[in-house]
């Protein structure tokens, strides 16, 4: 690690780089304790979330349900509907849900926080300086939130292509006719719905053995049967290992089994993951340690290799959230800020996540496969929404609660929320988690009827009948007995 000399006074107290989510709120949160602190942002406020994530995928997503739920209008009563419409005005409504959203994340609001922001691209020259716009800020901490862009792997054949990334999807106005989606995790299965539900022929392409592969295989069945359900061809098994045109017709060659599969399509989607953004900015100059996984490397109190250089967000992992990003930055900048007096460490105890395909996949903490990849025992118990009456009222009456416990006692090691509001009723467990309250206590809180949240109220009872032992049931049954 090179040595650098430290100014005898500085300008800033912290100088943010990105003004994603994990930059957004390391600011914030910097200015709201009276730090004098810059953010410095070379694209688009907001990063990534709110120009090419989360929004737009989610505007999308309602848009791409309303159609499915009119062509089920005879489920609802009625005899029939329709509705015409226009890819590009969907893609229209997608931008100016956008641009209602850009307000919170934008210059005037942050400036009005007391946060200097500076449009420009950031780079770090030494521990303590900063250059933006040909000008060196001195500083006493860094936070790197660069954020990361999608992974595109080295196929042979797919450069030359016109493909598709999270990026740039927000451009299209014409839907493809013929979509190939590379990668099935949340991104990829997101998308891939979307498009199949505007009338895209989409195949999704996934080298795992199935799609979403970090969620346990029942939950992911009930996603894939959907996909299935609505004409998404699941190919999953499936390398891709070469894209080529032949007489006009793009195509891609993958192995399954042993054998070529060729996949002809009109546009390809690349949602293989994401690359950590650590080039081009004096990360390489300042030798700051990457991770294997080429993300920035960093300890407990999120400090790089520079004790006074922090990282958060999709630049360090190991969760790509907004969430995440902004959970890390509090501990970034309260460390940054008040380290000298305590640090704190980041705690990933209890991160929830969901997935907002239909059904949806919400979850929070270990789901089957961690546990058994982490040789932890458990207890699982379910409790099916087809049993609940809001589902049923609603014809939505599929999906589970499954809740994991420590085996003979009341501590929730995690639960998995498949179904319509999967990503809101997971809040529950997220809570009661964060807490340290079991499914006692969930049992024993007043949930309204009919709601959806209801359903973890019952799997909360079905743990505790699960709980109860046969022996106390033939005592009760003859307590009962006697008092007749
Ligand atoms: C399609 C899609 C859907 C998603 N859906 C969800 C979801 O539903 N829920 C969820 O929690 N997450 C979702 N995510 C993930 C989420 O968007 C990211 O986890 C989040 O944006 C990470 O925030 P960040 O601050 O780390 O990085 P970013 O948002 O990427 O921000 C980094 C910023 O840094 C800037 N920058 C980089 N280098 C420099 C430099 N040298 N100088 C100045 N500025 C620089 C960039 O321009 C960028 O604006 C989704 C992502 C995608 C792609």
């Amino acid at each position: 690690m090179k040595t650098y000399s430290k100014p005898a006074h500085f300008e800033h107290n912290l100088i943010v780089i990105g003004a994603g989510s994990g930059g957004l709120v390391s600011a914030y949160i910097a200015a709201a304790v009276k730090a004098k602190v810059t953010l410095i942002e070379k694209h688009k406020m907001g990063g990534d979330c709110l120009n090419t994530g989360c929004v737009p995928s989610k505007a999308l997503i309602r848009s791409a349900r309303f159609l499915a739920t009119q062509k089920r209008a005879q489920e609802f009563g009625f005899k029939s509907a329709s509705a015409e419409f226009d890819f590009a005005d969907i893609m229209e409504r997608v931008q100016n849900v956008v641009k209602k959203v850009e307000p919170h994340d934008s210059i005037e609001r942050y400036t009005e926080l007391g946060v200097h922001v500076i449009e420009g691209a950031a780079t770090i020259k030494s521990p303590y300086e900063v250059e933006v716009n040909g000008e060196i800020l001195t500083t006493k901490n860094i936070i790197i939130a660069s954020g990361a862009r999608p992974f595109v792997p080295p196929i042979e054949g797919l450069k030359a292509l016109d493909y598709l990334t999270s990026d740039n999807l927000w451009d299209l106005r014409k839907l493809p006719k013929r979509l190939l989606v590379l990668g099935g995790g949340p991104i990829g299965c997101e998308l891939s719905q979307c498009f199949a539900r505007f009338g895209s022929k989409v195949t999704i392409v996934e080298m795992a053995p199935r799609l979403m592969i970090r969620e346990d295989e029942d939950v992911v069945d009930l996603v894939t049967e959907k996909f299935i359900a609505e004409g998404i061809d699941v190919k999953a098994n499936h390398k891709a290992v070469a894209f080529r045109e032949n007489n006009g017709v793009k195509e891609m060659v993958a192995e399954f089994e042993g054998e070529e599969v060729i996949i002809e399509f009109d546009q390809v989607l690349v949602a293989v993951g994401r690359a950590a953004n650590t080039t081009g900015f004096g990360l390489e100059d300042l030798d700051i340690e990457l991770s294997p996984r080429r993300t920035i490397q960093t300890n407990d109190f999120l400090q790089t290799n520079y004790k006074n250089i922090y990282a958060v967000g999709d630049v360090v992992g190991p969760y790509q959230f907004t969430h995440t990003a902004a959970h890390q930055a509090w501990y970034a900048a309260v460390n940054a800020l008040f380290g000298r007096f305590k640090k704190f460490k980041v705690d990933y105890s209890v991160i929830p996540f969901a997935t907002f395909t239909d059904p949806e996949v919400g979850r929070v903490g270990l789901n089957e496969l961690d546990a058994k990849a982490q040789n932890i025992a458990y207890d699982v118990t379910t409790y099916g929404l087809d049993d609940l009456d809001r589902a049923i009222a609603d014809s939505e009456a599929h999906g589970f609660v499954k809740v994991l416990t420590v085996p003979g006692k009341d501590k929730i090691l995690g639960a998995t929320i498949v179904g319509d509001h999967a990503g809101d009723l997971i809040a529950e467990f997220v809570s009661a988690m964060k807490q340290g309250a079991g499914l006692n206590q969930i049992l024993g809180t007043i949930h309204i009827y009919p709601t959806w949240n209801e359903a973890n109220k019952y799997a909360a009872g079905n743990w505790k009948k699960g709980q109860v032992k046969a022996w106390q049931m033939k005592w009760l049954a003859r307590f009962h007995g006697w008092m007749r």
